[in-house]
């Protein structure tokens, strides 16, 4: 059996990359729910949602979010009814949301209704919420943009979508995470695990609030020898998104290193790009084991080989 955390894009890609070369119903995904929102009373959960996707092969290949052969006409009328319309949500999509939010109300736990709605789309890897309770990732502005004072802490998805990332943040923080539990099998399956697998997604708000979860990381030190993690940082940069500005934001370096040195309680080896190899004897110097492979996941085979690579190193 095979754990892997995931945010998004990245941990999604390196996700169908694992099932070409394992059982599928080995992998457990413990995926991050720090993104997740309540939107026109709808709980969605992004990076399930792209997980999900990805795996039943229904995702949108350009945006990476979503449903392919998407319609819009629920945002299209909302939008004449001068509803919000920022966050897309395209009619196939919402059917999931709709399901979600009516099972819960039902009372059902998140980890419950993740299963149900994978299973219904043919997911055979088990995807499991990092927690069942409500964690929120919040950002504090470090300047004013989009009519927001600097100073100001807003939600994950309002820095995200609204701001579209583009603003300095000074802090993040993970709302309700230390009153949340594990969701059932966490624990369990990232200590039974014959390797822990950390996909390339971003550090600080995808793997940052897995990490956050009461008793995530200290389960995650102890195995640290079978932890592999494989950069989102490739050549001092993000191949999407805020990773690399909020790094370095953070007080962090925005390289393999810089990766290396963030992880390096937890992390036994860490699979760097080509591109970094120059870089490989300054990431063991942080006491961290670098692996050199391909790891621009630009197609399934690529995703696949990255995949092999990874488990090589576990073994
Ligand atoms: P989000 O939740 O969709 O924003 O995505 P994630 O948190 O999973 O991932 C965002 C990070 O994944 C970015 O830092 C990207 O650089 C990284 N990423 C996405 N695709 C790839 C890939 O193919 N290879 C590598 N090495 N990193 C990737
Ligand atoms: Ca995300």
């Amino acid at each position: 059996m095979l754990v892997a955390l995931a945010g998004g894009v990245g941990g999604a890609r390196l996700l169908s990359g694992l099932v070409q070369v394992v059982d599928p119903a080995e992998v457990t995904a413990v995926v991050n729910t720090g993104d997740d929102m309540t939107l026109h009373g709808l709980h969605i959960s992004p990076d399930i949602d792209t997980v999900v996707y990805t795996l039943a092969g229904v995702h949108n290949r350009s945006t990476g979010w979503g449903v392919a052969t998407e319609s819009w006409n629920v945002m299209d009328e909302l939008e004449r009814l001068g509803g919000e319309t920022w966050f897309r949500l395209g009619d196939r999509d919402l059917a999931t949301h709709l399901y979600r939010t009516q099972r819960l109300g039902e009372g059902a736990r998140l980890h419950e209704v993740t299963t149900e709605l994978a299973r219904a789309r043919g997911v055979e890897v088990r995807v499991l919420p990092m927690s069942d309770d409500a964690v929120r990732t919040r950002l504090v502005l470090a300047e004013s943009a989009g009519g927001v004072a600097a100073g100001t802490e807003v939600a994950f998805q309002h820095y995200f979508v609204g701001l579209r990332h583009a603003v300095t943040v000074s802090s993040v923080r993970f709302d309700g995470v230390a009153e949340a539990s594990p969701a059932p099998g966490v624990l369990d399956a990232i200590g039974e695990a014959e390797a822990v697998v950390v996909c390339p997604s971003n550090p600080v708000v995808s793997i940052g609030p897995i990490l956050a979860v009461p008793g995530v990381r200290k389960a995650l030190v102890a195995r640290r020898e079978q932890v592999v993690a494989v950069s989102p940082i490739v050549a001092g940069a993000a191949l999407k998104g805020p990773a690399d500005r909020l790094l370095v934001e953070l007080g962090h370096e925005s390289t393999v290193v810089g990766v290396a040195r963030l992880h390096a309680e937890w992390v036994g080896t860490l699979v760097i790009d080509e591109r970094d190899a120059h870089l490989k004897d300054a990431v063991e110097a942080q006491g961290v084991r670098a692996v050199v492979a391909p790891t621009i996941m630009s197609s399934p085979q690529v995703a696949g080989s990255l995949a092999a690579v990874v488990l090589d190193a576990a073994r």
